[in-house]
């Protein structure tokens, strides 16, 4: 069998026993939950949750797990006239989300922000005929199953397929990263940032955050770094990676604005008393 964190949603790799701890979880950026560490299997998953589909813009749809599941974040499955892009990733996709998926045109590759959404994606690479897996090399040490589907990059930015870019803006992981998508809001462009940039309940403003269970937030340089990291590139629409985090329009100035009030509460707190 192989493994999975019920608080975190990683997969692990094939075991005769569950592991002891999840390390994903025992990071100061995450939790073990009340009851322990629990483990369950994909088996068990698809008896008692469901995916959720939902069509989010032309091209673009969403996957969420019902009951909620891990950490409770979406998919984004990206669609171009090269092929589709399955951005982040979550443990439960279930026979009606692939047999959407398949109707849709596939999957050509997987691309995760960070490994909190590393989950199950070695199952749906393999699902999809081993496809390709893009994540960024400076986590690599968060790797719970490792596959040869797996390809790490180190450029700060990397062209995909289909227009797409994945951004390297570090953060709430070194390797963290967002994705571009030159054509949707229709043709004004959009960002796909999972917990990197973190679309907040108003919908008109993100956070960046180190540690967002456990209140930990990122200094001004490492801030700093992801605004400066996304400048270059045109978009309007920013997806999040919580369902119906999406801030519709005026991103960029979003962003800007964002930044600027964290690093003004950061910077007036003052010199640090303890
Ligand atoms: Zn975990
Ligand atoms: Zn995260």
């Amino acid at each position: 069998m192989k493994p999975i964190c019920v608080t975190c949603g990683t997969q692990f790799a094939e075991a005769s026993a569950f592991p002891q701890n999840c390390l994903i979880c025992e990071d100061e950026r995450q939790y073990v939950g009340l009851n322990g560490q629990e483990w369950t299997t994909l088996e068990q998953l698809r008896a008692g949750h469901h995916t959720v589909v939902r069509q989010e813009e032309p091209n673009l749809t969403s996957f969420t797990i019902q009951p909620s599941f891990g950490i409770g974040q979406r998919a984004l499955l990206v669609q171009t006239e090269e092929g589709n892009l399955l951005w982040d990733c979550i443990g439960l996709f279930d026979e009606a989300a692939l047999v959407y998926i398949r109707d849709s045109g596939g999957i050509r590759a997987l691309a995760i922000s960070h490994p909190h959404y590393y989950t199950t994606m070695v199952e749906w690479s393999e699902r999809f005929g081993n496809i390709s897996i893009y994540l960024q090399s400076e986590d690599s040490e968060w790797v719970m199953r490792p596959s040869g589907s797996i390809q790490f990059w180190s450029e700060e930015t990397k062209s995909l397929f289909g227009g797409l870019t994945v951004i390297h803006c570090g953060g709430h992981f070194p390797g963290g990263a967002v994705l571009h998508w030159p054509s949707g809001a229709a043709g004004k462009g959009v960002l796909l940032t999972g917990d990197v940039i973190q679309v907040v309940p108003d919908r008109r403003s993100v956070s960046f955050m180190w540690s967002y269970p456990n209140y930990i937030p990122l200094g001004a340089p490492e801030v700093e770094a992801v605004v400066r990291a996304v400048e270059p590139f045109a978009f309007d629409r920013i997806y999040g990676a919580f369902s119906q985090m999406t801030v519709s329009t005026d991103g960029k100035q979003v962003i800007r604005r964002s930044a600027e009030r964290y690093l003004n509460r950061i910077h007036s707190a003052g010199k640090p008393a303890l």
